[in-house]
């Protein structure tokens, strides 16, 4: 991974974006695909979509999404402590103790959710679980006049977003979900332009995953391609209390994940096996036996069908502050993206 590319990632993960509030993070794509997108055009429900080779007879669509989950204001106390809802899928026990940003109109306004100390706690408080409406962001203010002078209903609210190498080439940073596969599709792109293309290749940062596939579904339609690959995180099961047995054996540093399962066409997922093996990218393969929680859900069934793929990155605690992936792993998945678009033709058939 070159500096640029690195830094890349570093500001895609510092960078707000829960979902519907994306554009900080679109500013951010489209400011890095400049310098080798022929085309960069950005939807009107906010999917940034770069594309290489457009007018080619066939088109291949990469998507990343670039939402994270966050919270919403929705009421401020007269004390001026601050109240919101979930923007996407939350465990509330990972938001105790936690540094939070509330984006507002003049910058970013620090917040901790905190709780009453243990000391505090009642014998039947201590056995309960914390519930999200019971939680409050403190920024800190005297009282709700100060308060609203800050912050407005609507603002929307992240973890303290940082980026923190660790050893073995390890990283982690809250919105590793899904800031490292966004990374990958727009890495592959810039990859897959350095060599010979026969397709046109569309690296979208689709937006609104979080809250139902949403942005996937708006720019398939849009872009109508032929083949899709979504890339997004996926449970990595290499630390205590995960059971393989269901959620397979995934591996930090063990490569891009390589998903089977009816949401997967199969011809794509041989192809792309086939594309690892031949560039010597060691993957991993994972299945699941529904529509996938992810983009490659709403690719597959946009209008009559799309040949779709789902490649994955390894990520230990998901949903966290502290979401956690291989370095290695999104540069050799990019690798793979790239290699599947320079080998794509108009006479591949994809019919299962
Ligand atoms: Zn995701």
């Amino acid at each position: 991974m070159d500096d640029s590319a690195l830094a890349f990632l570093k500001k895609l993960l510092e960078t707000p974006s829960p979902s519907g509030y994306e554009r900080p993070v679109q500013d951010v794509v489209r400011e890095y695909v400049r310098s080798f997108a022929d085309e960069v055009k950005t939807d009107v429900h906010g999917n940034v979509i770069a594309c290489k080779n457009p007018g080619a007879p066939v088109r291949l669509m990469f998507a990343g999404h670039c939402d994270q989950i966050g919270l919403v204001v929705t009421y401020i106390d007269a004390e001026g402590f601050v109240y919101s809802q979930t923007i996407g899928g939350w465990d509330p026990q990972q938001l105790i103790g936690q540094r939070m940003t509330i984006w507002t109109k003049s910058g970013a306004v620090p917040a901790v959710i905190a709780r009453k100390p243990i000391h505090l706690l009642t014998e039947d408080e201590r056995k309960q679980v914390v519930k999200e409406k019971d939680l409050w962001l403190d920024i800190g203010v005297k009282d709700k006049a100060e308060a609203d002078t800050l912050v407005q209903v609507g603002d929307p609210v992240t973890l303290a977003l940082s980026f923190q190498p660790m050893r073995n080439g390890l990283a982690n940073s809250p919105a590793m979900d899904n800031k490292s596969g966004l990374w990958v599709v727009i890495e592959a792109l810039r990859r897959a332009a350095q060599k010979p293309l026969s397709c046109a290749v569309y690296a979208v940062s689709t937006v609104q995953e979080e809250i139902g596939l949403r942005g996937a579904r708006t720019s398939a339609f849009g872009i109508d391609p032929h083949v899709g690959i979504a890339v997004d995180v996926t449970h990595a099961t290499d630390c205590p209390t995960i059971e393989k047995k269901q959620q397979g054996d995934v591996k930090l540093g063990g490569g891009p994940v390589v998903f089977r399962g009816p949401n997967m066409n199969p011809v794509v997922t041989k192809r792309i096996l086939a594309c690892a093996q031949s560039a010597g990218i060691a993957c991993q393969v994972s299945a699941i036996g529904r529509a996938t929680p992810n983009d490659a859900n709403n690719i597959q069934i946009n209008r009559a069908g799309v040949a779709t793929g789902l490649v994955a990155v390894p990520n230990r605690y998901m949903h966290s502050a502290v979401e956690m992936i291989s370095l290695d792993d999104i540069d050799h998945a990019a690798d793979l993206l790239a290699a599947f678009a320079n080998g794509l033709t108009a006479t591949d058939d994809f019919t299962p």
